[in-house]
């Protein structure tokens, strides 16, 4: 079913292969389009993450039809354990019909390349060591309609950038993560007023590496919980059955002291208060602390316009109330493919473009509400005596703890479920999205 013609080098140019680039490929590629992936980097490729995926990602894994068993590799987990207010709690992923009872871990070297190559086996056609380097704009009507983009040579062959290359297509797609050169050449700035985080991670040899909860630190202490100074920021520690663990920490920058923080320095004072068994000192660390930021929200609009479509963190898409970002990567590429190849099948014009426009309207449906419920939420928690008061008081009430799960991890059955779901649900549908 291409439309790939004379003048197209493809029918849709996705810029990036992360998750939600490869989830868009792979979905576009099953309708029969033709998906041109391009990717600065090869993989198998380092990616800074957690490595931690709730039910909402695993739905889309099985919608890629990734085998996600531990044979395959893969750690499942049953729920969240919670640390905070002197508490420990272990909090199950809610019994739903609509997501898996089970969440997963993957380190992001494998777990990215695996989607990338879905998205090859479905179709899609993946150069990677290619940097896009732009938009190319019809200077009549000001629509994105390609890119420009230059191969990178292998590190270590002697040989510089190759020589610029220009791709062209209907529509093209940034993918290309949280600091979307392309979304911001074609003039789409971050959106000041909303939530962003800051977190680092590193890994540890340790006996707790198959875990099979992932682990959430409400408050990070610098020695002995309550007896030490109370560091600013949440972490957690995500076994990932490799023999190692996953150990990190984020701010929001609602919090005081987000601009200054020094994050390295913070993860070794929280760390030093941790039993020495488990193994998060000096000398089972593997690999470096490595940072990036969590754009929140929506924070970069509109998703549609002039032929530039944005997924995942190109659109500023994590979950502002738990920081999650693989789910709504994988989502928005799902939604985006659906929008793409019904509007490919419409003549180029008035009636494609309604088509397109509609994006932005389905993922404001979608998320709009619970993300301003979630912006109110972290304004909320940048005040440590709210965070103080609702760890004292929430975590040792179970029914209240139950709806804060499904609540922070945005997992309710949209259609039927119990009275948590519905409350939740309703409460999206009130709020409004900005
Ligand atoms: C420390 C940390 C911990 C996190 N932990 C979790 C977690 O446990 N669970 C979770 O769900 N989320 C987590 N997140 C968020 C998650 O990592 C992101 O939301 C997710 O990676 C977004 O996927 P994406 O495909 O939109 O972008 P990315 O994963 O950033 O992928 C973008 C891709 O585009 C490519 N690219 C960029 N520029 C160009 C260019 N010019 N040309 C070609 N290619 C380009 C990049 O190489 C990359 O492959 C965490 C984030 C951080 C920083």
């Amino acid at each position: 079913m291409s439309r790939n013609s004379a003048d197209h080098d493809a029918d849709v140019i996705v810029v990036g292969a992360g998750p939600a680039g490869a989830t868009t490929a792979y979905h576009l590629a099953r309708t029969g389009l033709d998906v041109l992936v391009l990717e600065k980097t090869a993989f198998p490729r380092e990616k800074v993450c957690g490595d931690g995926l709730t039910p909402r990602a695993v739905k889309s894994l099985v919608a890629m039809g990734i085998d996600t068993s531990a044979e395959a590799g893969w750690l499942q987990n049953k729920g969240l354990r919670i640390y905070g207010g002197g508490m420990r709690l272990e909090l199950p992923w809610p019994d739903l019909a609509e997501y898996p009872p089970h969440g997963l871990v993957r380190k992001r070297t494998d777990f990215d390349e695996t989607l990338a190559r879905q998205a090859q086996k479905a179709g899609a056609r993946l150069h990677e060591r290619t940097t896009v380097t732009g938009p190319v704009t019809d200077e009549r009507t000001g629509r994105v309609v390609g890119v420009t983009a230059k191969p990178v040579r292998e590190p270590g062959s002697g040989e510089g950038a190759g020589t610029e290359i220009t791709y062209r297509a209907p529509v093209v797609i940034a993918a290309d993560g949280n600091s979307s050169r392309l979304s911001v050449s074609a003039g789409r700035m971050r959106r000041e007023n909303r939530p962003m985080g800051v977190a680092v991670r590193t890994y540890f040899e340790s006996p707790r590496h198959d875990d099979d909860w992932l682990e959430s630190w409400l408050e990070l202490w610098d020695g002995k919980p309550g007896q030490s100074n109370l560091l600013p920021g949440y972490g957690w520690v995500f076994g990932m059955g490799d023999g190692t663990s996953n150990v990190g920490l984020g701010m929001l920058n609602t919090a005081t002291g987000f601009q200054n923080a020094d994050y390295r320095g913070l993860l070794k004072a929280w760390l030093s208060g941790m039993p020495p068994e488990w193994g998060f000192v000096d000398d089972r660390q593997v690999g470096q602390v490595r940072g990036a930021a969590l754009p929140m929200g929506f924070n970069r609009k509109p998703h549609y316009a002039s032929g530039l479509m944005l997924v995942g963190d190109a659109g500023g898409m994590v979950n502002p109330f738990n920081g999650e970002g693989i789910a709504y990567a994988m989502e928005s590429g799902e939604m985006a493919a659906e929008v793409v190849a019904q509007a490919l099948a419409r003549p180029d014009g008035p009636q494609r473009e309604r088509v397109l426009e509609s994006y932005p309207r389905a993922l404001s449906a979608r998320y709009g509400g619970y993300y301003t419920m979630g912006r109110i939420f972290v304004r909320a928690i940048g005040n440590p005596q709210v965070m103080k008061i609702a760890t004292r008081h929430g975590l040792p009430h179970p029914v209240l703890m139950r709806f804060t799960i499904k609540l922070l991890a945005n997992l309710t059955d949209p259609r039927g479920g119990d009275a948590m779901d519905r409350l939740i649900n309703a409460l999206a549908k009130v709020t409004p999205a900005a």
